[in-house]
C-alpha cells in the first residue's frame, strides 16, 4: 500500500517537472490556440474596417514586439563582442568563414528547392485566374540594392544607425543645358535615350546651341526609419577583433560588453514570460484585420501550398539531414529544444525580434557553446534567410506563370542568384522579404506592379518562413560549433568568464587569472 502511494508519488513529481521544464512551451501553444481561435471568433464580430478597435487588440502584441526589439541592439553588440574578443583571431576567422559558407550553402538550397517546386507543381498556371490585387509595391533597382547593402554595412554615423539605413532614392530633375559644347551634348543625348528607352520621357534630342529643357534622373542617398543591424554587426565584429589583438589592453572593454551580454540576457528572461501573452494578441489582431480569409486562401491556394511544401521539406529533411551528416547527433531533439524560439518566430514575423529567444533556446536546451552563440546567431539573423529565399524564388516565377511569361534556364539562373542575394538583403522584420523580391522580379524583367497578386497572403506565410529562418540560424550554430571545437578548446591570449555552458558540454574553457589576465589552463 505505502509503496504504490509512493509510486504514485514519484510519477506525479515526474509529470510535474515536465510540467516546469516545459512550461513556456506549453503557455505559448496555448497562447497559439487562443489567439486563433480569439481572432476567429472576433471576425464574426467587428469587421476589418473597425481600425480602432483592432489597433486596441493589438496592444499587448505590439508591447512584447517593442520589448523584443529594445534588446536586440543590445545584444547583437555584446555578443558580437564579446565572441570576437573572447576568440583568438585565428579561431573567429575559421568560425567567420564556417558560418559563411554555411549560410550561403543552405540559403543557395532553400532557393533551388523552391524553384524545383514551382517548376513541378506550376501554381501560376492551376487555380483561379482572377485574383485580387491589392496595395501597392515598392520599387528598387537590383544594382542599386546591392549599394545599398554594401554601404550599409559601413554607417557613416554609429549612433544614427541604430534606428535609421542608407537608402539610394531615384528621382528627375529638369535643368536646361547653358553649356553648348559638344561633349555635353553627347552627354545629354545619351541621357535622353535611356530616359526613353526606361519609358521616363518620350523621344527628344539636342543639338549644339539648343536651349531645350530636360528631364534628367538624380540619384541620392537618403536616410530612411529602420536599424542598420548590418552596419552594427560589421562594426561590432571589427571592434571585437581588434580588442582580442590588443590582448591584455583590451580586457577592460571585453569585459564590460561581456556583463552587457549576461545582463541582456537576464532581461530576455523575463520577456520571455510575457511572450505568450504577446502572440494571443499579435495574431488576433492580424486575423480580424484580413478582409476576406476564404477568397484569399482559395485563389491561391496552390501557390501556398508550393511555399509551405518547400519550407516543411527545408525544415524536416534538407536542414536536419545536414546537421545530422556533420554533427552524428539527432536533428530532432535539437529542433525540439528549439521550440520556443521557433513559435516566437511564428508569432512575431521577425527574426532579428526572435534573436534573444534564438540565443537562449540555444544554450540551454541544446548547451551550444555561448562564444558560438554570440558569434554565430546575430550574424545569422541579419543575413541568413533560407525561408525567404526559397519564397522569393517560389513567388517571383509563381508571377511569371500567372502572367504567362516562360523563364528560360538563364533566367531561372538569375532567379535563383538574385532571391539568395535579395534573402541575405532582406531585413529580419515582418514581410521584408517582399520588398526585397522587387529585385528579383526586376533582374528577370518581370512587372514588379505583380506582386500585389500574393500580397494579401504574404502576412500568413511570412510567420512559417521566418520559423525556417529561425531554425537555419539553430541549427548553423550547432554545426558551426561541432566543427569549432577544437578551435574553441585551444587557449587564447587572455579569457572571460562565460556562463558555465561550456563546463556541461564538456569544454572547460582556460580560466583567467584576474590580477595580471593571465591564461590558466
Ligand atoms: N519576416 C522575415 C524574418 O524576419 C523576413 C521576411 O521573409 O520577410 O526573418
Amino acid at each position: 500500500m505505502t509503496e504504490k502511494r509512493e509510486e504514485s508519488h514519484t510519477m506525479r513529481d515526474k509529470i510535474l517537472q515536465v510540467l516546469r521544464t516545459n512550461l513556456l512551451i506549453i503557455l505559448m501553444i496555448i497562447a497559439v490556440i487562443i489567439g486563433l481561435a480569439l481572432g476567429f471568433g472576433l471576425r464574426n464580430v467587428w469587421t476589418p474596417y473597425e481600425t480602432r478597435k483592432i489597433f486596441y487588440l493589438r496592444f499587448p502584441g505590439d508591447l512584447l514586439m517593442n520589448m523584443l526589439k529594445m534588446l536586440i541592439l543590445p545584444l547583437i553588440v555584446s555578443s558580437l563582442i564579446t565572441a570576437m574578443g573572447s576568440l583568438d583571431t585565428n579561431a573567429s576567422g575559421r568560425m567567420g568563414l564556417r558560418t559563411v559558407v554555411y549560410y550561403m550553402t543552405t540559403t543557395f538550397a532553400a532557393v533551388i528547392l523552391g524553384i524545383i517546386l514551382v517548376m513541378t507543381i506550376e501554381p501560376g498556371k492551376k487555380g483561379s485566374k482572377d485574383i485580387t490585387k491589392t496595395g501597392k509595391p515598392k520599387e528598387a533597382e537590383p544594382l542599386d540594392a546591392l549599394f545599398d547593402l554594401i554601404r550599409n554595412c559601413f554607417p557613416d554615423n554609429l549612433i544614427e544607425s541604430a534606428f535609421q539605413k542608407q537608402v539610394t532614392t531615384v528621382g528627375n530633375k529638369t535643368v536646361t543645358p547653358k553649356d553648348t559644347s559638344s561633349k555635353l551634348t553627347t552627354v545629354l543625348n545619351s541621357t535622353l535615350a535611356n530616359l526613353t528607352d526606361s519609358g521616363n520621357m518620350t523621344g527628344a534630342n539636342i543639338t549644339d546651341n539648343s536651349t531645350t529643357s530636360i528631364v534628367v534622373e538624380t540619384l541620392d542617398v537618403t536616410k530612411a526609419s529602420g536599424m542598420n543591424i548590418l552596419g552594427i554587426v560589421v562594426f561590432s565584429l571589427f571592434l571585437g577583433g581588434v580588442l582580442s589583438k590588443m590582448g591584455e589592453d583590451g580586457t577592460p572593454l571585453v569585459k564590460f560588453f561581456e556583463c552587457l551580454h549576461v545582463a541582456t540576457m537576464k532581461l530576455v528572461t523575463l520577456v520571455i514570460w510575457y511572450s505568450p501573452v504577446g502572440i494571443i494578441f499579435l495574431i488576433a489582431a492580424k486575423l480580424v484585420e484580413m478582409e476576406d480569409l476564404a477568397t484569399m486562401f482559395e485563389q491561391l491556394a496552390y501557390y501556398m501550398v508550393t511555399v509551405l511544401a518547400g519550407l516543411l521539406i527545408h525544415a524536416f529533411i534538407i536542414l536536419p539531414v545536414i546537421y545530422a551528416v556533420f554533427t552524428r547527433k539527432n536533428p530532432f531533439s535539437f529542433m525540439l529544444g528549439m521550440t520556443k524560439a521557433i513559435l516566437t518566430a511564428w508569432g512575431t514575423a521577425s527574426s532579428s525580434a526572435t534573436l534573444p529567444l534564438t540565443m537562449r533556446c540555444l544554450e540551454e536546451n541544446n548547451d551550444v557553446d555561448p562564444r558560438v552563440t554570440m558569434f554565430v546567431t546575430p550574424i545569422g539573423a541579419t543575413i541568413n534567410m533560407d525561408g525567404t529565399a526559397l519564397y522569393e524564388a517560389v513567388a517571383s516565377i509563381f508571377i511569371a506563370q500567372y502572367i504567362g511569361v516562360s523563364l528560360g534556364i538563364g533566367e531561372v539562373i538569375v532567379v535563383s542568384l538574385t532571391a539568395t542575394a535579395a534573402a541575405i538583403g532582406a531585413a529580419g522584420v515582418p514581410q521584408a522579404g517582399l520588398v526585397t523580391m522587387t529585385i528579383v522580379l526586376t533582374a528577370v524583367g518581370l512587372p514588379i506592379n505583380e506582386i500585389t497578386l500574393i500580397l494579401s497572403i504574404d502576412w500568413f506565410l511570412d510567420r512559417f518562413r521566418t520559423a525556417v529562418n529561425v531554425l537555419g540560424d539553430s541549427y548553423g550554430a550547432g554545426i558551426v560549433e561541432h566543427l569549432s571545437r577544437n578551435d574553441i578548446l585551444k587557449p587564447v591570449e587572455y579569457e572571460v568568464d562565460l556562463p558555465n555552458k561550456q563546463e556541461k558540454n564538456g569544454i572547460h574553457p582556460p580560466q583567467i587569472n584576474e590580477d595580471n589576465c593571465e591564461t590558466k589552463m
